[in-house]
């Protein structure tokens, strides 16, 4: 990585903790823009799939001409894989990639409060679990913050960055700085249960759902009505089969326990998918059908 001024203090090696779509995806990126990344995915099918999906995804990026300079032959191998956090013990800067649970998220922030050096920040891509909670089982908060990277996170250009009550200054201005590094902009808000996307979002999935379950509309109909009557790139039906139908099911489960707001409930549409195994694209059939 060159040392510019966007560059200037900000850590070389960075870590990434869970291997699915979007620990992947960071890791991707991370390592296009010139980062020694550390990845921490103890299953070790999951980790195959994400060595491919990595070596993949960067040799396209390149093939594209996209991902900076420093995208090519090289990047593949500054990824470094483990299955223990420990392995974080170098890091600067750690992004928590793992499944949207709450228990196992405040577990895993606890074990990286241990395993990395007291000042590196510790970020999560939670897509509804409140900063705050994750930040009280470090001795760090100030150093705690939310990464909310969309998927897929390599083409992405902003991220919805969390602010969480104890969040410092200086936090705040090393994210923006490595968002920067890697192409990206931030859009600060404020901590909450799904901050100002999914306690949006996640209402629209639930109420076309809805509309499906009711006989209202079809998948694909529903889907068109956004896409063409109202110019979205991407109808509510088809973002939930990109997001995972089982990552919204989670997110759905963390809103209503943090709310209290039914609106959050999963109508019969999406539990029967959920239920049969069918979690969107990345197993071939959702409310939609993939090749
Ligand atoms: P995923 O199911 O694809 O991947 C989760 C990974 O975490 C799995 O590989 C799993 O093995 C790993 N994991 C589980 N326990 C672990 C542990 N103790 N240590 C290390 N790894 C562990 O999920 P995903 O879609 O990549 O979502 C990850 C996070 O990002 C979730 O919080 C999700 O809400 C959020 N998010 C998802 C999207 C999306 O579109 N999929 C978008 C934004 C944010």
């Amino acid at each position: 990585m060159t040392e510019t001024s966007t560059f200037r203090g900000l850590p070389q090696r960075v870590g990434v903790v869970g291997a699915g779509t979007m620990g992947s995806g960071v890791a991707q990126t991370l390592a296009q823009a010139g980062y020694h990344v550390v990845v921490v995915e103890p299953d070790t099918a999951a980790a195959d799939r994400a060595r491919d999906a990595i070596r993949d995804g960067i040799r396209l990026a390149a093939l594209l001409g996209r991902g900076g300079r420093t995208a090519g032959a090289d990047a593949p191998g500054r990824v470094h894989w483990a299955d223990r956090p420990e392995a974080l013990h170098d890091t600067g800067f750690v992004v928590e990639c793992v499944t949207e649970r709450q228990e196992l998220k405040e577990r895993i922030f606890t074990e990286l409060d241990r395993c990395t050096p007291p000042d590196t920040i510790l970020a999560s891509c939670t897509s509804a679990i409140p900063i705050a909670s994750l930040a009280a089982r470090t001795g760090r908060p100030g150093r705690v913050i939310g990464l909310h990277v969309m998927n897929p996170a390599p083409l992405k250009e902003t991220v919805e960055v969390v602010r969480a009550p104890l969040t410092s200054d200086e936090t705040l201005d090393v994210t923006a700085r490595l968002l920067a590094s890697i192409g990206k902009r931030p859009l600060v808000v404020q901590d909450g249960p799904g901050f100002v996307i999914n306690r949006v979002m996640m209402l629209t999935i639930v109420e076309a759902a809805a509309a499906v379950s009711e006989g209202k509309a079809d998948a694909a109909t529903t889907d068109a009505l956004f896409e063409q009557c109202l110019g979205q790139r991407m109808g509510p039906l088809r973002t939930a089969d990109l997001i995972g139908l089982d990552n919204v099911d989670d997110t759905l489960t963390v809103l209503r326990e943090h709310t209290g707001d039914s609106r959050y409930t999963p109508p019969p549409a999406l539990r029967e998918l959920v239920a049969a195994g069918h979690y969107g694209r990345k197993t071939g059939r959702g409310f939609h059908e993939y090749k």
